[in-house]
């Protein structure tokens, strides 16, 4: 059987994709996300599902541990999961910003505290951190969520650095819009019809496996071929 693959926030829209896509590849896979409900009716083969909020360090932990004895060391974590709560600094409520940090930049240094140290000393892994257009230019009503997606940017690419001479691998995804629940969670309905017209005026946007495709081809490289970041948008987007 092939590598486990561990992908967070697999329970919708690209992580989901990422997850049938690998599946349909043969990998044994460790989906994480808090509605494990969602996890477990996509019924993929040789897949545990576990109920874990990426915030939460010890339990994302005893998850990648429990899978690995059943399948073996984790070859690839894919940090996917994330919160787009947009909105005016001088407006926004804090906490939505909190969140978004918490989710967005914690969980995914959990992520990746709890599987570089087995991979390093295997001489090799891979981690994929899903980041966004809004990881490197800004957009109106997105201060926090571009602050959150800056962060993984510099932090992916920070860490790649950190264990290159393990054989590790750390590549960073900036996909552009991509039609998904993560609009939904925006408490604005002002900035959420806003944001419905910018995808119309694109004359539409990308769909969750043109991103996992992406995922995939990084994944697929051989292990001494690490591509360090893909960016990949509606043609018409800005
Ligand atoms: P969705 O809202 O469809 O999916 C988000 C996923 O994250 C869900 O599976 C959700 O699962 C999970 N999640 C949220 N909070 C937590 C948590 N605390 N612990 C564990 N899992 C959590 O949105 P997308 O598929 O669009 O988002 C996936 C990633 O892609 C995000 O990082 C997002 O920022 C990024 N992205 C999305 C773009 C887009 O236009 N859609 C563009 C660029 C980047 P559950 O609620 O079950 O916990």
């Amino acid at each position: 059987m092939k590598a486990l693959i561990v992908i967070t926030g697999a329970s919708s829209g690209i992580g989901e994709a990422i997850a049938r896509h690998f599946s349909t590849q043969g990998h044994p896979l460790l989906l994480l996300a808090r509605r494990v409900e969602r996890l477990q009716a996509m019924g993929l083969p040789h897949t545990l599902c576990e109920q874990v909020d990426v915030t939460d360090q010890a339990s994302f932990e005893v998850a990648i541990q429990k899978a690995e004895a059943q399948y073996g060391p984790a070859d690839a974590l894919i940090n996917n999961a994330g919160v787009m709560l947009l909105g005016q600094i001088d407006s926004q409520d804090a906490s939505e910003w909190k969140r978004m940090f918490d989710v967005n930049v914690l969980g995914l240094l959990n992520g990746m505290q709890a599987v570089l140290a087995p991979m390093k000393a295997r001489n090799r892994g891979t981690i994929i951190n899903i980041s966004s257009i809004a990881g490197k230019k800004t957009f109106p009503d997105h201060a926090a969520y571009c602050g959150t997606k800056f962060a993984v940017h510099a932090i992916s690419e920070n860490v790649r650095e950190e264990v290159a001479a393990s054989n590790v691998r750390v590549t960073t995804i900036a996909p552009g819009a991509v039609e998904t629940e993560l609009l939904s969670h925006t408490s604005s309905q002002s900035i959420k019809d806003d944001y419905d017209a910018w995808k119309e005026e694109m004359g539409g946007v990308l769909a969750a496996d043109d991103v996992a495709r992406a995922v995939l081809f990084a994944y697929q490289q051989p292990q001494n071929v690490c591509i360090r970041e893909i960016a990949l948008a509606p043609t018409k987007q800005q």
